[in-house]
């Protein structure tokens, strides 16, 4: 034996001075799960007759998990440091529950393994309640924890135990963060309670807990204390985290979405008030890009764009990916204008210079839409509302631009879109109808055709003329509707004159949309399929824009359109830019020289006879535009030209009048 170890008569004789006590006290083997040493009131207490009976129970066997994973943590607490604890526990001597208030601490066994001393002082108060309160408070996962202000914990409960680093800490030294102490104090001081998730230590490291605190007085010695219940969340908060990263976030790009623009700036709108710039910008002819390197391609282009975003944006700035090719940057407006200004061109150079995609080269540029606007009126409908309408103004001008909105701006578009939803509902109500002006055969002097022309009858304003209402149909894609009354009124006119005998070719104008439009053909083939139609009668007019692009298709479309019997021609011909060896490879039967032309007669003579000559060469008609004057309309004579058309000979004017014109010629 080796010298100063204890010997199995002092340790016996140890216990011997806790046989003596009137109060109930054993010694409980925690590995062992037996009693090793009882006096006779914990015999008594334990209902066993002899002290050698109960040590021959198994304790284990009837005990819960839970039971056994807290007295292995006394275990552990026993051995690092002295600790003494007071609980009130329900045992089950012969299987009647009894509860007592025991105090324990650790009781090192002969063979050097940790022991539980245990000494019942009081029989507990014997309330139903009280007992089955106590209970849940030993048993429950809620960790529950009675703080002195500023000292060690002068309760724990067996879960807050377990999880506590330090079961001596005070309050202050549970948080990670001590911003996180210091509002719940603060709180505390004034709502006398407070809750909170916050991260703290623990005995498995860092963890979130989700905790209550309430102010109190401590029990025993009325001091005032603070009542902290906790629950672990880390789990859910990973998951909830997780959740909220996803939800913000756009999946192709990982910028931000919209859904957080909202919370920023319901964020920034409270906290910040240096001015912000909300930048709006989205790529020029996206579908093309789309259409011309496939969507995977385009997807390529729009990751770029958002990593460039993000490289040039300040940290402090935010990058949104509104959807489709549309993205936002929120940044800082500094006080020197002139740098603010550089940082935008920086940023509107840096998404406009040409993309690597793999092998490929994509020149794709951007337009942009810059909003300026206090934080504290951060309303992201109205700002991207005004962003936007700046965007529209650089794609008017040009695109690839960026511009500021301002007031004016605004007033216009505003204006624009009121005409916008009084155009859709002139549509439904047809308050479309056409006019119609002569053209002049100037070998016969004979009307050899009409030009219908559509004019809005507005019931408030009279008659609007097209230059106000087709640019805004052609944008919004309300020409397709348009077109499709102004070919209905024109060929049922055309039959209505044909059969009154009226013999007269009528023209009518399809714009390039409306060329476009797939339906078109369908749409031509059903009206010239009406009894009492001669498509023969009818010109198309188009602009010369409608021939630029894929020759192919077009040329197809147009023979079909010729092959039912309507004739072709191209209106205010010689201001776009078609490509003059094309022009005689599509069935072309009518050049319409432009007004422009006529208006600077003789100046631009030579262009008009070049005009008249390819005509000549195509075998196709010329219809001079626009003729006011007599000298005009001798120069043209004089040049060539087969048609004229102008106020000289007769303004646009209602189908009546110009009855009354064709009957008398
Ligand atoms: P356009 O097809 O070149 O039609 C000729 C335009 O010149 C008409 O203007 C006509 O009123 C005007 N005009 C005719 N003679 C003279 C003249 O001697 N002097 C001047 N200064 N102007 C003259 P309007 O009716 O205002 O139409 C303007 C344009 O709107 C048309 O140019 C055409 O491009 C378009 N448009 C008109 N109706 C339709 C339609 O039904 N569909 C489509 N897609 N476009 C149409
Ligand atoms: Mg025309
Ligand atoms: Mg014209």
């Amino acid at each position: 034996m080796q010298p100063g170890a204890p010997v199995l008569e002092e340790q016996i004789d140890q216990f011997a001075a806790a046989r003596n006590l009137q109060t109930p006290t054993w010694v409980f083997d925690i590995d062992a799960g037996r009693i090793v040493h009882a006096n006779g009131s914990a015999c008594a207490l334990w209902q066993a007759d002899t002290e050698r009976e109960l040590q021959q129970r198994d304790m284990s066997k009837d005990m819960s998990p839970t039971v056994a994973k807290r007295l292995k943590q006394y275990q552990a607490d026993f051995a690092a440091r002295d600790a003494t604890f007071t609980e009130l526990w329900t045992l089950y001597p012969n299987g009647k529950p009894t509860s007592v208030m025991v105090q324990f601490c650790g009781f090192r066994l002969l063979d050097g393994r940790m022991a539980m001393q245990c000494e019942v002082f009081a029989e507990a108060d014997d309330q139903p309640d009280n007992l089955r309160s106590a209970e849940a408070l030993l048993h429950t996962d809620v960790m529950i924890t009675l703080y002195s202000f500023s000292g060690p914990p002068l309760y724990m409960n067996p879960a807050a135990r377990n999880a506590s680093h330090d079961a001596n800490a005070p309050i202050a030294q549970l948080f990670v963060d001590s911003r996180d102490f210091d509002v719940l104090m603060f709180e505390l001081e004034g709502a006398g309670e407070h809750r909170r998730v916050a991260r703290v230590k623990t005995s498995l490291g860092q963890r979130w807990f989700d905790i209550s605190a309430k102010q109190c007085s401590d029990a025993i010695s009325g001091e005032p204390a603070i009542l902290v219940t906790a629950i672990d969340v880390s789990e859910l908060k990973d998951a909830r985290d997780q959740a909220r990263y996803l939800a913000n976030r756009d999946q192709l790009t990982g910028c931000f979405n919209r859904s957080y623009l909202q919370h920023y700036a319901a964020h920034i709108a409270d906290t910040e008030i240096t001015p912000r710039a909300l930048l709006y910008f989205d790529v020029d002819r996206f579908k093309q890009i789309n259409d011309t390197f496939g969507h995977e391609m385009g997807d390529a282009v729009l990751i770029e764009l958002a990593a460039r975003a993000q490289v040039y944006a300040a940290s402090q700035d935010v990058v949104v990916r509104l959807g489709g090719d549309e993205f936002v940057i929120v940044m800082e407006v500094s006080e020197d204008k002139a740098e603010f200004l550089t940082r935008v061109e920086t940023v509107f150079r840096a998404l406009s210079s040409p993309i690597l995609c793999g092998a490929t080269n994509i020149n794709a540029k951007v337009s942009m839409g810059i909003s300026v606007f206090e934080p504290s009126e951060f309303d992201v409908d109205a700002v991207l509302r005004q962003a936007d309408i700046a965007l529209y103004m650089s794609k008017k001008r040009g695109r690839n631009r960026f511009t500021f909105y301002d007031d004016a701006m605004g007033e216009a578009a505003e204006r624009r879109s009121r005409t916008e939803a009084e155009i859709e509902q002139a549509l439904q109500r047809r308050e479309f109808t056409l006019h119609y002006q002569p053209r002049i055969d100037v070998k016969s002097g004979e009307i050899a055709s009409v030009e219908g022309l559509a004019r809005w009858m507005h019931p408030e304003r009279g008659m609007i003329l097209p230059g106000e209402f087709i640019p805004i149909c052609e944008e919004t894609g309300m020409i397709e509707a348009l077109g499709q009354q102004v070919l209905e009124m024109g060929f049922a006119q055309s039959k209505a004159w044909l059969d009154a005998g009226v013999n007269t070719r009528l023209s009518l104008n399809i714009s390039p949309r409306q060329f476009a439009d797939s339906g078109l053909l369908d749409r031509l083939k059903a009206c010239a399929g009406t009894a009492g139609f001669t498509p023969g009668q009818i010109e198309l007019e188009i602009t010369e824009s409608v021939l630029i692009g894929e020759h192919d298709g077009i040329a197809a479309k147009l023979q079909t359109i010729t092959d039912m019997g309507f004739e072709i021609a191209i209106d205010d011909f010689g201001t776009g830019y078609s490509n003059l060896s094309y022009i005689s490879r599509f069935p072309l039967h009518t050049l319409k020289i432009d007004r422009s032309f006529i208006a600077q007669l003789p100046h631009s003579g030579p262009i008009v006879q070049l005009i008249v000559a390819l005509a000549e060469q195509i075998g196709a008609k010329t219809v001079a535009e626009g003729v006011e004057t007599e000298e005009q309309y001798e120069w043209l004579a004089n040049c060539g030209c087969d048609q004229i058309q102008g106020f000289y000979v007769a303004k646009p004017a209602p189908a009546p009048d110009i009855e009354a014109e064709l009957t008398r010629t």
